[in-house]
């Protein structure tokens, strides 16, 4: 068994993709067996430190607005939980945020909000290309949901570099099961091809245990991103939300992301994956836990203070301390207590070494 499954993680390791039944064997025993998931786990901060040394990114991560008209069942921000208290930020408030955040050292803005009509292209465009004007040494992440193509085309033409978008499960049924039947699982992937397409540096993903999600499922979703090769992945555990249908649901496995974490950074070598905050909600130990199973991007959250509360995805949503811009300090303490050094720098994908 063990032999079989090093087999495995070498041929992981070589040609960067698996089948489907490898990555169930394998995911098993790393999950029933501490030794193996410790190999992978050496294997993966290996690749880790020839590709980032040992530096850890930085992005500032403003949530411009909570209204939404997607109605995913997992989601705390979702159109039909009444108890949100709504709130959108003004472009110049986001622009504010950039500032801040840029003498903070971020040189990366990430912009997540629910699918909120207001920003339409006209809108966006204009904050965008206004971000990029005033801070030319910065990039610009968008996690706005699924747009059209010419939407993501002309935020692109405005300075946008890359672009966030969970694919959140590639089995159509469970995919199916997470979401109303008008969210279609095929328009998440098109927009995920349309953005790589345009030249973002494009970001998949999935939750880790969420409800009805088997290790099948999780051997498929690394299926699609062994074959999608995207630039980030946004992998975290799920967390209940006490007003959606999932609220008595088990939380996902701290040990089981930080298992797949590993196995994401000897699939794709150099790949932007970040120690989430859903890992940082769950363990105090996230960050630190996360770079060591060769993640290399933390995102702290850089929205005014006051709408922090407002963008609560799950319970307990940490959003202050380490998990803040103005913690920042914090964060570089405890990264450089686990032997990490926090940079400021725009933090691209480096190029793939052969
Ligand atoms: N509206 C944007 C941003 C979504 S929020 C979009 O559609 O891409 C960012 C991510 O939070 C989602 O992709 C989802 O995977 C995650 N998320 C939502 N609810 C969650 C929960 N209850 N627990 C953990 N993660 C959750």
């Amino acid at each position: 068994m063990a032999s079989t499954t090093r087999l495995i993680l070498n041929d992981l390791h070589a040609h960067g993709r698996l089948n489907h039944q490898q990555w169930l064997t394998l995911l098993a025993e790393a999950q029933s067996a501490p030794a193996f998931a410790e190999e992978i786990r050496t294997c993966a901060h290996a690749i880790r430190e020839r590709y980032f040394g040992r530096a850890v990114y930085i992005r500032g991560l403003i949530e411009i607005s909570n209204y939404c008209r997607n109605d995913c069942y997992y989601c705390g921000i979702r159109k039909s939980n009444g108890e949100v208290s709504r709130y959108r930020l003004s472009p110049n408030e986001i622009l504010q945020c950039c500032r801040q955040g840029h003498d903070l050292g971020f040189r990366t803005f990430v912009l997540q909000g629910g699918e909120d009509a207001w920003f339409n292209d006209d809108r966006l465009a204009r904050l965008v290309a206004a971000i990029r004007a005033e801070f030319p040494d910065s990039a610009i992440t968008l996690s706005l949901g699924e747009r059209s193509r010419e939407s993501y085309e002309r935020l692109f033409a405005a300075g946008a570099n890359r672009y966030l978008l969970r694919h959140e499960a590639v089995n159509p049924d469970l995919y199916a099961s997470l979401h109303p039947p008008r969210q279609r699982l095929a328009n998440r992937l098109d927009c995920l091809r349309n953005l790589q397409a345009i030249g973002y540096q494009a970001g998949a993903g999935f939750m880790v245990g969420a409800p009805g999600q088997t290790l099948a499922h999780i051997a498929e979703d690394m299926v699609f991103l062994g074959d999608f090769r995207p630039a980030m992945v946004g992998i975290g555990p799920f967390i209940p939300q006490h007003a959606t249908s999932y609220a008595h649901e088990p939380a996902g496995s701290v040990d089981l992301t930080l298992i797949l974490l590993s196995l994401i950074r000897i699939m794709l070598p150099n790949v932007l994956l970040p120690a989430t905050t859903a890992l940082g909600t769950m363990d105090p130990q996230g960050h630190a836990k996360g770079m060591r199973a060769g993640a290399n991007v933390v995102m702290p959250n850089l929205s005014p203070a006051d709408v922090r509360g407002k963008y609560l995805l799950y319970d307990n949503k940490m959003s202050f301390g380490s998990e803040a811009a103005e913690g920042l300090d914090t964060l570089r303490q405890h990264m450089a207590e686990a032997g990490y050094k926090v940079v400021v720098a725009r933090g691209d994908q480096p190029p793939l070494e052969n």
